[in-house]
């Protein structure tokens, strides 16, 4: 049996019908960019998270780039974010002439850790980025304290946790502006590359359409330099069919995680879950003695694993120049060598589920 990390074409084939014909609508209006399929589609995602306006981009590091821009941050500036996150979010501050300073994370969520943000404030903090890495929300009680405390603003990194709650609130309602991605990969993927702006704020809303369409009000008439990044029509149609399955569909990987966990809670660590929390499980990442040889010999019978990222960003060779220590991130340098990605999506059946979990017993000898 092969199983793959996800499989993008199972879930299509749940729903084929209704996507063969959301594409074809649009074809037949010609409404390629900026139409009535990107309005209704930022309507319903809007309502879906529970904001006031939802701005669709090209994709979610242009949704973080125009956000940080639209909010006045620059060259001076420094904005906290997680080390361990995918390089997207630091390139988006690093591009507004601003600085990424990066903050270790919780042992056990893996997501930034907010007493290590408190000792990473200086007085050209302009702004946190918590990610809500893997689905799990960042601790936003801590964060928005912190926040508040030192006067600065929230953008949420939402590019993994589309429907996650935290405290019965969804994620994305958090920050003063949130930022989405519809990478096809994610719990809400696109067929190409997507993503959205979402805010409650009405002057944030205008400006940050303008400038993901050249800082256009009018048609030619252009009050500022922007950028041109919209989400496009076709993408927007096959959003608008895929997002009333967005919830059942997280319900089922969060099925499948826990009888991942039930079968390996004795063998690996397996990912905690924080009290009040809604995790979207876009990935479900266990902790691993022997990881590599143990991935290895998964992809000797055919299963597919990840790694959610090999390499903390201020280890990466685009940030080499820093100088950073492994001693200021002990945290995510001992989980790089630990962490792995199993199999999910929707559509797996338990079959495959227990196909995996039955190798990860016989790989430590205990089946
Ligand atoms: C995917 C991702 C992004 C960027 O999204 P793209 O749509 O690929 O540009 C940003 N942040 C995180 C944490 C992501 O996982």
């Amino acid at each position: 049996m092969k199983v793959k990390l996800i499989d993008l074409y199972s879930q299509y084939s749940t729903i084929q019908n209704e996507i063969d014909s959301a594409i074809q609508n649009v074809i037949r209006d010609s409404a390629y960019i900026n139409g009535p399929f990107n309005e209704k589609f930022e309507r319903e995602f809007a309502s879906y998270i529970g904001v006031r306006h939802c701005i669709g981009v090209a994709n979610g590091t242009d949704a973080l780039y125009i956000a940080l821009r639209s909010l006045g941050i620059g060259p001076g500036d420094e904005i906290i974010t997680a080390a361990n996150t995918f390089i997207a979010t630091s390139e988006a501050i690093q591009l507004t002439g601003a600085r990424a300073v990066f903050v270790d994370c919780n042992p056990t969520l893996y997501t930034i850790d907010p007493k290590k943000i408190e000792r990473a404030i200086t007085p050209r903090t302009k702004a946190i980025i918590p990610v809500h890495l893997y689905g799990h929300p960042a601790n936003m009680d801590e964060i928005s304290s912190l926040a508040k405390k030192n006067n600065l603003m929230i953008i949420e990194d939402v590019a993994q946790a589309h429907g996650a709650e935290y405290k019965g609130k969804k994620v994305g309602t958090f920050g003063i502006i949130s930022c989405f991605s519809f990478f096809p990969g994610k719990n809400l993927g696109a067929y190409g590359d997507g993503g959205a702006i979402v805010t409650d704020d009405d002057e944030l809303a205008v400006k940050t359409r303008m400038c993901a369409n050249h800082g256009r009000r009018g048609k030619y008439e252009h009050e500022f330099e922007g950028v041109n990044s919209r989400l496009d029509g076709i993408q927007a149609a096959i959003l608008s069919v895929k997002l009333p399955y967005l919830d059942s569909w997280i319900e089922r990987k969060k099925a499948i995680a826990s009888l991942y966990t039930q079968e390996l809670q004795d063998i690996v660590e397996t990912p905690l879950i924080d009290e009040d929390v809604r995790h979207a499980f876009h990935l479900y990442v266990i902790r691993a003695k022997q990881r590599d040889e143990l991935r290895t010999y998964l992809s000797e019978n055919g299963i597919d694993t990840g790694i959610h990222y090999p390499t903390p960003l201020p280890f990466l060779p685009a940030y080499k120049y820093r100088n950073h220590r492994y001693d200021e991130f002990p945290v995510c340098v001992q989980l790089k060598d630990e962490i792995l990605s199993l199999p999910l999506y929707s559509e797996m059946t338990d079959e495959q589920i227990y196909w995996i979990t039955y190798h990860i017993k016989k790989f430590y000898g205990k089946n």
